[in-house]
């Protein structure tokens, strides 16, 4: 029976595990020399690969033939290096380690390997990832999936030690790069990797290079020669630094004898305190981003349950040191560095891959998001519960973010800047799609082609951010309309499992896809950071998409995306008398309306007339999607919620209620409940609850159309209510056709 395994692709050290059909747990399956871990190092004899021990000494030799760190090039297309007159690329390397660590594991197991969940940097763009794909296809390996290196950790961590609700921070420093990952453990076993940051030019060979520095300061110091300036001895040197680096993880000191020409043997003695001083710089730029991502996640260090080391590199006692000294706390470091990721990637091998979400975070014109922090779990500051071992790796889930955003470049509406218009925000649940619609302008004969730069990055400056990738949308049809229409195009960004990136577009309302084509990016990309140049004088600049500007009219109109806070919502609290003759002073509902919420406290409410409204126009395309929680009001017959948009009505009291439209019943609903409401062209009205369609009615009307959060009472004008929630609120709204340099969201399509 074939074998599913993990494979950690290091950058230094590799390794391959798979789950023991008898035990049940993750195991390492040693390498054909017995050893756990096989370096990342090739040599080339006579053209033919050789790995293992003797790769490793043949590079610590500086023997001709051996490549290392070639990760660090993953994605490029560029030749990494060229021996005996062949090129070779980062991902052909990777393929040939790829192979070997394959042969070995199926010698050692005795049996085939049938796929693979092969692990990378969580920072790595989408090329990387598309790179290590298509290297482990070269070597003959079937990929089940891509996963994160600290995921894969917390995973392998977290069958041992599973403490529900705590916020696991890995930190994560190998040979090449750092990661630093903040991971929530939920219940039995869901594990969701919350924020992501790192740096993939900052690993242990950044300290070897310190030791380096260090040491050919020393001996020039101790025997007058520049030892920089011979190559032979700079090499020699070279080799010792990883060496004398591990000694100082152990030792005070370290002394170093090398012979250096013209001159004979020399010896220096470097000390852990000056190595950690001569290194203080690159540790804080590890600090500066594990800041970062609790920024994101909006913690502070006092919200991090623990800490887990992962990576070779933190075996330095002053990656423990600083921790301690930034969390006030010991990492945990009983987790075997150089074994946890292939073991929690074992684990992912064993299951199945998940599906995709939908967007559950805005991002604002400014760029900010507003996050769905209730289903992150961040919002809540529940309680740790104590640690335990989970009875099965079947309980283990995980789900991956996005590590970086990905947008579009496109020119503001003023016309004379690009920027970059973020589709999906940066630590999104993966897999995901987001789709827009932008507004085209054809001409009758012209190729029509709209040209897509994918940006990756926060950064509202799209020379801040990669671009991974061009794309050209051809197949356009011209749609004869005048210039004030155009074609509306469906443009739907995808981060698969495997956070690579997919792009796809449809014509209007078109069920199939128009062809896309990849092109290279163009090596000179300044043109992002400077004024947009109209290539129509005396027009006004195009807005939206960068499109092939050569091209006259290539224009695309964004639908403006509205959220709860840019819309006025009115406030009315009309507080009557009581049917006693009382009279209310004071509003006694107290009605909270922030970005993504609507709550109601209060009691005594006396008229019919409390809540928050807002008006659109009977041709205005209009959805709204919340959450309804009416459970806790407190009973009063007849008291209750009321929501409205045109002819959908919900009144819900704490035993939930019915929602109506036009008058007529559609659905019976309880207090706790997902709802959406939705007005199109021509007075199409629809509602859903908990994702299914209720109800449908086309009912055409002219003029303003309310949209109601408020409570109403029907029988008499008393009662008494204490708290009622809507929250989640999510709203799309585009304005009629003559309304210019609107974008918005719209429904995804299945790949
Ligand atoms: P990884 O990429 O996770 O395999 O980590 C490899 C890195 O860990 C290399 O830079 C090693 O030099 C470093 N490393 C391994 N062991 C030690 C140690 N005992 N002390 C310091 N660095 C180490």
């Amino acid at each position: 029976m074939a074998v599913s395994v993990g494979i950690d692709l290091g950058t230094t050290f590799s390794a391959v595990a798979y789950v023991d059909p008898q035990t049940k747990t993750p195991k390492i399956i040693p390498n054909s020399e017995g050893n756990k871990i096989t370096p990342s190092i090739i040599q080339f004899i006579n053209g033919k690969p050789v790995f293992g021990s003797e790769a490793e000494s043949a590079f610590a030799a500086s023997e001709p033939g051996c490549v290392a760190t070639f990760k660090r090039n993953m994605g490029k297309t560029d030749v990494y290096c060229t021996i005996d007159g062949t090129p070779y690329t980062a991902e052909d390397l990777s393929a040939l380690l790829l192979r070997h660590l394959k042969e070995d594991a199926e010698a050692e197991l005795g049996d085939k390997i049938k796929d693979a969940v092969i692990t990378v940097p969580a920072y790595f763009y989408s090329p990387e990832r598309e790179a290590t794909l298509k290297a482990a296809a070269a070597a003959g390996l079937k990929v089940k999936k891509i996963i994160d290196e600290p995921n894969a950790a917390t995973m392998a961590y977290g069958l041992n030690n599973w403490r529900e609700n705590a916020n696991i921070l890995v930190y994560d420093l190998g040979g090449g790069t750092f990661d630093v990952t903040l991971t929530r453990m939920g219940k039995d076993g869901e594990l969701t990797s919350i924020t992501t940051r790192g740096d993939y030019y900052l690993g242990g060979r950044d300290w070897d290079d310190r030791i380096e520095i260090i040491l050919i300061e020393k001996f020039a110091d101790e025997t007058g020669i520049e030892t920089s300036s011979n190559p032979i001895t700079k090499a020699m040197i070279r080799g010792l630094t990883e060496g004398v680096k591990k000694q100082l993880s152990t030792m005070e000191t370290a002394k170093v004898t090398a012979t250096i020409l013209d001159y004979g043997v020399a010896s220096v003695v470097i000390t852990k305190k000056e190595f950690e001083e001569r290194t203080k710089d690159l540790i804080d730029r590890t600090g500066a981003l594990c800041q970062a991502v609790l920024e994101e996640a909006e913690l502070s260090l006092r919200d991090v349950t623990d800490v887990l080391l992962v990576g070779g590199s933190t075996r330095m006692p002053q990656v423990s040191q600083y921790i301690f000294n930034m969390f006030g706390k010991k990492p945990i470091t009983h987790v075997n560095p150089d074994e946890a990721v292939a073991l929690g990637a074992a684990i992912q091998a064993t299951k199945e891959n998940e599906s995709y979400t939908k967007l559950s975070v805005q991002v604002m014109s400014d760029g900010k998001k507003v996050t769905d922090r209730a289903s992150s779990g961040l919002s809540t500051r529940a309680v740790i519960k104590p640690l335990k071992k989970l009875s099965s790796i079947g309980l283990l889930s995980l789900r991956e973010t996005t590590a970086h955003a990905m947008g579009i470049v496109a020119i503001n509406d003023e016309g004379n800047r690009y920027y970059n218009e973020i589709i999906i925000p940066a630590n999104h649940p993966r897999p995901v799609r987001a789709a827009k619609r932008f507004r085209f302008y054809t001409l009758p004969k012209s190729k029509n082609e709209l040209e897509i730069y994918v940006l990756q990055g926060d950064s509202m400056n799209p020379l801040d951010c990669v671009i991974p990738y061009k794309y050209v949308v051809t197949g356009i049809q011209h749609v004869n309309k005048g210039e004030k229409i155009g074609t509306v195009i469906r443009v739907q960004y995808s981060y698969d499992e495997n956070g690579i990136i997919h792009i796809q577009a449809r014509q209007g309302y078109a069920e199939v896809d128009l062809p896309i084509r990849k092109d290279d990016v163009p090596s000179n990309i300044s043109r992002f950071g400077q004024p947009v140049v109209n290539d129509q004088p005396g027009q006004k600049p195009s807005l939206g998409l960068q499109l092939g500007r050569g091209v006259s009219h290539n224009v695309v109109h964004k639908y403006k995306a509205i959220t709860f806070s840019n819309v006025e919502w009115k406030k009315y609290d009309n507080i009557a008398f009581h049917p006693s003759g009382a009279a209310f002073n004071e509003p006694s509902v107290h009605i909270i309306a922030n970005e993504k919420a609507i709550e109601f406290h209060g009691y005594n409410v006396s008229a019919m007339d409390e809540g928050v409204s807002y008006t659109i126009n009977a041709d205005d395309n209009f959805e709204i999607e919340c959450d309804i929680n009416t459970s806790t009001i407190q009973p009063h017959p007849g008291g209750n919620v009321k929501i409205t948009l045109g002819i959908i009505t919900a009144s819900l009291n704490e035993n939930g209620g019915q929602i109506r439209l036009d008058g007529e019943t559609v659905v019976k609903v309880g207090p706790k409940f997902k709802l959406k409401m939705s007005l199109t062209e021509g007075g199409h009205y629809k509602v859903y609850t908990n994702g299914k369609l209720a109800g449908s009615k086309v009912k055409p009307s002219m003029g303003g159309i309310d949209v109601c959060f408020g409570l109403a009472h029907d029988e008499h004008c008393c009662h008494i209510l204490s708290h009622a929630y809507i929250s989640n609120i999510s709203m799309k709204q585009r304005m009629n056709q003559n309304m210019e340099d609107d974008s918005s969201e719209t429904e995804t399509w299945e790949s």
